[in-house]
């Protein structure tokens, strides 16, 4: 529900079902009102190489900055938004502000190799996705190979096979995908063998609560573990401090992201971000 995951930052509803309803149908009509006045924006999150601290790449998170209600935090109205259909605006909405971003910074000679987006398995539901998706990429004059998808699964798959077919067209066009949120969810591990992902990131429960769990810890090395006997890389992320950075390192996951790098930013913080030297090296 709606309502599990709001966070604290952000006044939800504690009336019963049918203000939940009625809420749920204001925010709607307000998202799809967003999407089409341009309400909504992109922060940036850089992923870190752990070995040496250079820049993989950046991840996109959607931001709602609503002009009454104040931010509403993305797992609201990602949540909304898969419920209404507009799943599909939404995904177009950060496209095509990731690739005009890219244009940007390519031009400005800002290096960012690829920017990761978070894509709704929702959004697979439509057979021309990927034939849109990659009609615009290209307008824009950009490598396929500079955009992956980080896969989530909100709700157990519903139509696997058409899903695989898509994920494969996807990744035939040159997207690198991963599975987001490994551990957590949905996601299982016959995924790992049946999806055509070479990346898995960790949830970031499992490195949260590493510093306090042993079985986080443990669970967080058997996946680095198995990933490694897949030949997959790993992602860790909320990583919040240099202690998760180090001991992540030494266990051989690949690329660090979190708080202890840099929280998400506006892209023309992210730009600045880029122009001094990097905190972490290693
Ligand atoms: P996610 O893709 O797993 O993104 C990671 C979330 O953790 C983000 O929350 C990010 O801001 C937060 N985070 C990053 N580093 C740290 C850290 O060190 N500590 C802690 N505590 N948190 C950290 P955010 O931005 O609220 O996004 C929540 C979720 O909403 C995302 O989870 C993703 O599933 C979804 N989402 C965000 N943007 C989009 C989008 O454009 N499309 C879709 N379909 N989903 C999106
Ligand atoms: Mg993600
Ligand atoms: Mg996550
Ligand atoms: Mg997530």
């Amino acid at each position: 529900a709606v309502k599990e995951t709001g966070k604290a930052d952000f006044r939800f509803y504690e009336e019963g079902m049918l203000e939940q309803a009625r809420e749920r149908l204001a925010l709607t009509v307000e998202l799809r009102e967003a999407l089409q006045t341009g309400q909504l924006a992109v922060e940036y999150q850089p992923k870190r190489n752990l070995r040496d601290g250079t820049l993989a790449g950046v991840e996109a998170l959607a931001r709602w900055p609503h002009p009454v209600r104040g931010d509403v935090p993305p797992a609201i109205f990602v949540a909304i938004a898969e419920r209404s259909g507009l799943i599909h605006a939404l995904g177009e909405y950060v496209l095509r502000e990731v690739l005009n971003q890219l244009q940007s910074w390519d031009a400005a000679g800002t290096v960012v190799d690829y920017v990761a987006i978070n894509l709704s398995m929702h959004e697979l539901s439509r057979p021309a996705f990927v034939d849109t998706l990659h009609r615009a990429v290209r307008s824009y004059g950009v490598d396929p190979t500079r955009i992956r998808f980080e896969l989530t699964e909100s709700t157990a798959m519903r139509e696997p096979e058409e899903t695989m077919r898509q994920l494969v067209k996807l990744r035939s066009h040159g997207f690198d995908l991963l599975i987001d949120d490994f551990g957590a969810g949905y996601w299982n591990l016959s995924h790992l063998r049946e999806l055509p992902v070479g990346t898995i990131k960790i949830d970031q429960s499992f490195v949260r609560g590493s510093a306090s769990n042993l079985a986080d810890r443990e669970i967080t090395e058997a996946i680095v573990g198995l990933a490694k006997k897949l030949n997959m890389r790993t992602i860790a992320e909320g990583v919040e401090t240099r202690a998760q950075a180090e001991w992540l390192r030494d266990l051989g996951c690949d690329i660090g992201q979190g708080y202890f790098f840099a929280r998400p930013m506006s892209a023309d913080a992210f730009t600045r971000y880029l122009a001094p030297t990097p905190a972490y090296a290693g």
